[in-house]
This record gives structure tokens, C-alpha cells and sequence, in this order.
């Protein structure tokens, strides 16, 4: 593999940190001061922006209007999009290649291209108070009746649901043949039965919240599941595994920024009469963040081009966990650094290390926490041993 990032990335990487730095990053400390808000017309704008940079379709086919950017191209897009705090970068939706896959041509007609054109938003509802980790343990039951299902059960963090117009909800088939199996369903927002049960405040300040949901008879046509009944978990391996790889990129940006303002804060600020660049305990903590970014992102972009170049989906698994692992944790441990290095002023909700202090933390969380990420990839080394996870 070559570690420098063909051309078609390197384009798309000036291209999204133009966007990045021109239009998102001055909107930060105003969304960390107002709840996460921005001006309805600024948030407007950012998403005709990135839809018209193609955001909303770079893991589409073509067929369908997509861009079908290789992985590693979106790496490289994600990791840009990393560098903004209070969810900013979140400017519009993402139709993924799963999706086309999964759904029929009338749900992509109805769901995924006005997702792609902005006219649709998505949130998932998958995880449960009992069931996290272990998503086979969910107790949402979907039941046939008729040309219908009927949903029920409660779901929570659901992001973006204040925003969302439809929710794929993720739920057990209840009776029939395939009982006890797991499938997915667009169900359109607001659906009768289904209600928000709260709106719970968390770590970081964004306009994207996380309720939770409560699904009491909510009857979905039988035309909105996507694909068969038992193939839900499958789906959501799929879509697991590119995001696992993009959370690792935006860390990755996340990182890259943190040091970058670190090490401009600790060349000007001087201490009795020095610039604090020069105290080598200050030295230490950037080079162990620079070092630790070095191999997160190499690990990140290895993985993208075991993608792109069509690596056994089992081994592909474990290295998208690898790298959210590494990438994840070596983002949080940058930022807590940033923090020291900033004094006082990383305390202070203004600075970038502060916000991302916060922030990064739940990327140890979702998606899989750092637990779950350590489990498939010890499972992988047991089952197809050191080389046929990472290669002789
Ligand atoms: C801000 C935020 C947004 C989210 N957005 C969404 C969303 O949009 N849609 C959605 O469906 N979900 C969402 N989630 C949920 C997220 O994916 C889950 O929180 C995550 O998967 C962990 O599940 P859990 O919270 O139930 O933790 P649990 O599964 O209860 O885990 C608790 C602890 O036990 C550990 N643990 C669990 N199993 C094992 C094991 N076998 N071995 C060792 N340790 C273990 C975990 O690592 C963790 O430390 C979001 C969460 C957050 C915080």
C-alpha cells in the first residue's frame, strides 16, 4: 500500500477544508453559546453548500445520481469535516451504499433520492434502554397485520430526531416464520403512536438532540420495510463498518486541529520571558499526540484501501475496529493534552480543546464502544488468526 493520498482525495480534502474553515468553524463558539443553534438562515445555507459539493451522495452508486467516491476518498472528506466542532459539519444527510442494496425502487424513489437532494432527513433508532451493545437483545417488536406491521417498544438516543422527518427504526419480527429476527422500516415522522418521551441533555452542545421515542401501535405499510424480514442486522453490520471508519477520520481531523492550535498557542505565549514551545514537558505532550495521530491515521487510511480494494467483509470488520479504537482514543487523549497546554483558557467554552474535550468522548461510545471494538478484533486474531486480520 502507499501512504500518499492519491490525487482524487487530496482534491476533495482542499475542497472540504475550504468549506470547513471559510463557513463552519467561524459559526462554532456562537453554537456552543446558544444551544447549539445558528441562524436558521446560516444553517440553511451551510446545507445548500454541501449539497452542492455533493456531501449528501459520495457513497451513492452513479445510477443514482451518486458520486461513488472510493472509502478512501471519503476518509479524507471526514476527516476534514472532524476538524468542526458543535456538529456543524452535520449540514445535511448521507445516502449510503447499503441503502441501495436494501431498499426497492420505490423506496429509494420516495426515501434515498430526496435524502441525496435535501429533502429528506433521517434519524435510526436502534438502541434501547436494555439494549445496547448487545443489539440482538432489543425488544421492539414489529407484528404483521395484513399489508401492515405494528410497532412497539422505546428507543433511545435517537440523534437528529428533532430534525428527522423519517426514522429507520430497527425492531423484532413478533409471529410468522421469520419470528424472533431482526428487520428495518422507514416509518415517516410525525406517525401516529409514536411520541417523544423526552429530550435528556448530553456532554455536547449541539442543535441535533438525542429523545427518546416511544412506539405504541405504530402501524408501518409493509411496503417501508427494508429488505426481507431477518436481514435488518445485516444492514447494520454494513452501515457499522463505514461509520466505525469515519469516526475514525473525523477523530483523526479532530486530533489534527487540536494540535495544530496547541502548538500555535504554546510558540506565542511566553512564561518569565519564554515562549512555552520551548519547555520540553510542553514538547512531550505534542509529540506524543503527533506521534499517536501519525499511526491512528495511517491505520484509518489502511483500512479505507483494504475497503476500496475489496478485503474478505470479516477482516474488513475488524479492521474498521481497529481503527476506531485507535483513532477514538488517541483523539481523546490529544484533547485532554490541548487542554493543558491552553492553561486556564482550555476551560473556557470558547477554545476549540474545550469543546472537543467534551465532544470527542461519546466517539468512544457509539457506534460500538471501545469494549465491543476490542471484542470483534479479538475475536477476529482467535478465528482467522494475526495474519488474516492485518496481513502477513
Ligand atoms: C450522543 C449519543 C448519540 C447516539 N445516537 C444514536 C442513534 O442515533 N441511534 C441509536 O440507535 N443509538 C444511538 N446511540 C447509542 C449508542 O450507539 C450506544 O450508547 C452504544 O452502542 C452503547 O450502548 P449502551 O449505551 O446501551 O451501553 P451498554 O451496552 O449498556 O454498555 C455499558 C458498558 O458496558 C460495556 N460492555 C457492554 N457489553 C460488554 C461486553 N460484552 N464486554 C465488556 N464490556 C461490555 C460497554 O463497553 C460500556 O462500557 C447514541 C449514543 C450517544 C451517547
Amino acid at each position: 500500500m502507499s501512504f500518499t493520498l492519491p490525487d482524487s482525495a487530496r482534491d476533495w480534502q482542499d475542497r472540504i477544508r475550504r468549506f470547513v474553515e471559510a463557513e463552519l468553524i467561524p459559526w462554532e463558539v456562537e453554537a456552543e453559546m446558544n444551544g447549539g443553534e445558528i441562524p436558521p438562515d446560516i444553517a440553511a445555507r451551510h446545507e445548500r453548500m454541501a449539497l452542492d459539493l455533493g456531501l449528501s451522495r459520495i457513497d451513492a452508486p452513479r445510477a443514482h445520481g451518486g458520486l461513488a467516491l472510493p472509502i478512501l476518498d471519503q476518509v479524507a472528506i471526514a476527516e476534514q469535516t472532524g476538524r468542526v466542532t458543535n456538529a456543524l459539519a452535520w449540514c445535511c444527510g448521507e445516502a449510503q451504499s447499503w441503502m441501495f442494496e436494501a431498499c426497492s425502487p420505490d423506496q429509494i424513489d420516495r426515501f434515498i433520492l430526496p435524502l441525496m437532494r435535501g429533502e429528506r432527513h433521517f434519524c435510526t433508532a436502534v438502541t434501547e434502554a436494555g439494549a445496547g451493545s448487545d443489539v440482538d437483545d432489543i425488544a421492539t417488536t414489529a407484528r404483521r397485520d395484513g399489508d401492515h406491521y405494528v410497532i412497539d417498544g422505546e428507543k433511545w438516543h435517537v440523534t437528529s430526531a428533532n430534525l428527522a422527518d423519517t426514522v429507520i427504526v430497527q425492531a423484532k419480527i413478533q409471529g410468522g416464520a421469520a419470528d424472533g429476527s431482526h428487520a428495518l422500516f422507514f416509518v415517516g415522522l410525525p406517525a401516529a403512536g409514536l411520541s417523544t418521551l423526552r429530550t435528556p441533555a448530553y456532554t455536547h452542545t449541539y442543535r441535533h438532540h438525542h429523545p427518546i421515542l416511544r412506539f405504541d401501535g405504530v402501524r408501518v405499510p409493509a411496503a417501508d420495510r427494508i429488505g426481507a424480514e431477518g436481514q435488518g442486522m445485516g444492514f447494520i453490520h454494513a452501515w457499522f463498518r463505514r461509520e466505525r471508519l469515519m469516526i475514525a477520520a473525523r477523530c483523526c481531523g479532530a486530533a489534527e486541529r487540536l494540535i495544530e492550535a496547541a502548538t500555535e498557542f504554546a510558540a506565542g505565549r511566553a512564561i518569565g520571558g519564554e515562549p512555552m514551545a520551548r519547555f520540553q514537558l510542553v514538547q512531550a505532550m505534542l509529540a506524543d499526540s503527533l506521534a499517536e495521530l501519525h499511526a491512528a491515521r495511517l491505520v484509518t487510511y489502511e483500512a479505507a484501501e483494504a475497503h476500496d480494494r475489496g478485503l474478505d467483509v470479516k477482516a474488513l470488520h475488524a479492521r474498521c475496529s481497529i481503527a476506531k479504537l485507535l483513532a477514538s482514543e488517541m483523539a481523546g487523549r490529544v484533547a485532554d493534552r490541548a487542554v493543558q497546554i491552553f492553561g486556564g483558557r482550555g476551560y473556557m467554552r470558547e477554545n476549540v480543546a474545550e469543546r472537543f474535550s467534551r465532544e470527542l468522548r461519546v466517539d468512544r461510545i457509539w457506534e460500538g464502544t471501545s469494549e465491543i471494538q476490542r471484542l470483534i478484533i479479538a475475536g477476529s486474531l482467535l478465528k482467522r488468526g494475526l495474519a488474516g486480520t492485518i496481513g502477513p
